[in-house]
């Protein structure tokens, strides 16, 4: 079922790509594994999935751990906290969720002494409703500018998510204003932040998000089917 699914998707996703003019290979899909057995992340790696992302510190780890060196590839998606900072850094290759300066501050911080750099997204809130986490809108040219003092952190650019809405198309109008934002922030061209990615798309809208020019989609329970616990 598994293979099925994420044959289903990448499908999908091509289709969408070229309904909207893009290459396929500019869209990158994010496996969200969460609450999901290592064993199905094997299986689904074995189908073809080689991005998985995780929104909880333990649980990610945990996974991570177990599948090793030769594991996939990891993003960080989730909220995340000041104090769990310490035990991710070094172990994802993007995190997603960045809403604030503070925060950014800490992953700096940590990625110096672990003499890495961290690639990140910056969370916007850009319906400034109903979703629990992320930056205002007005708050992202002010928060780029802290960012771009910080040598550790590469910036790569923008996530959100939507409110929830059964009707793909509701979702729209967020994926182009996230999509408009980066490209207002694109021509203040500010030193070091760049941001041509865009994390938008789950696995009730993704199709749209790509035809608004999303360059990842984090796609969970149409690969892995219902999460009974979330
Ligand atoms: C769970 C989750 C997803 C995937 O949601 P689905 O609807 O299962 O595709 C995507 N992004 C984030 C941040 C999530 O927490």
């Amino acid at each position: 079922m598994i293979p099925d699914n994420l044959e289903w998707v990448k499908n999908r996703i091509k289709k969408a790509a070229e309904k909207s003019g893009r290459s396929p290979e500019s869209i990158r899909l994010v496996a969200v594994s969460k609450t999901v057995s290592v064993e199905k992340i094997i299986e689904a790696r074995e189908a073809g999935a080689e991005l998985f992302g995780e929104n909880r510190v333990q649980e990610a780890l945990e996974k991570i751990d177990r599948l090793g060196q030769s594991g996939p590839e990891w993003h960080f998606i989730g909220h995340l906290q000041k104090n769990k900072v310490k035990q991710i850094v070094g172990r994802f290759s993007l995190i997603h969720s960045v809403d604030n300066a503070a925060l950014a501050q800490v992953i700096n911080e940590k990625s110096l002494t672990g003499n890495l750099i961290t690639p990140v997204l910056l969370q916007v809130n850009v319906s400034g409703e109903a979703s629990k986490f992320g930056m205002a809108s007005q708050e992202l040219e002010s928060t780029l500018n802290a960012l771009s003092t910080m040598s550790a952190i590469k910036v790569e650019g923008l996530m959100t998510i939507p409110p929830y809405a059964p009707d793909p198309e509701k979702s729209r109008g967020v994926f182009a204003r996230l999509r408009e934002l980066r490209d207002k922030m694109a021509q203040l061209d500010m030193e070091g932040i760049g941001l041509q990615e865009l994390s938008m798309g789950m696995s009730n809208d993704f199709t749209v998000a790509i035809e608004e020019g999303a360059t990842l989609v984090r796609v969970g329970s149409a690969i892995f089917g219902d999460r009974s616990t979330d």
